[in-house]
């Protein structure tokens, strides 16, 4: 499983950074997921619980935003989202299309491949 070694450093990512703190508690970690990135939110969260315990982090409250992808064609201008493929109704999936909606030129991605710690909400010792 992918998410389990993204969040194997990822944790230790944060350890890390905390270790510069007086930390008593940690109460949320607030992580960006882009949606090019293929990792599964309850994966994520799910690992994240695992590998938390008998840590600093246990008992805080992993918060995943999803980071929408959006492009840049080269050869119209646009700039946004791209069309998904459609995998019909009974699918989870979503299957991007990188190329331009508008006119199938090549892309530049703009944003969808961010996997990185937005905040860590900790409670600081007096
Ligand atoms: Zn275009």
């Amino acid at each position: 499983m992918h998410e389990v070694s993204v969040m194997a450093d990822l944790i230790s990512a944060i350890k890390r950074e905390l270790e510069e703190y007086d930390v008593v508690s940690v109460k949320e970690v607030t992580m960006i997921v882009g949606k090019l990135t293929n990792l599964g939110a309850e994966q994520l969260e799910f690992a994240y619980e695992v590998m938390s315990k008998d840590s600093i982090l246990e008992g805080s409250v992993l918060v995943i935003e999803e980071e929408d992808i959006t492009v840049k064609c080269e050869g119209c201008g646009y700039e946004g989202p791209v069309k998904n493929m459609d995998l019909g109704e009974e699918s989870h999936y979503q299957i991007p299309i990188l190329s331009c909606p508008e006119c199938a030129g090549a892309v530049t991605i703009l944003s969808g491949r961010s996997c990185c710690v937005r905040s860590i909400d900790i409670e600081e010792g007096v």
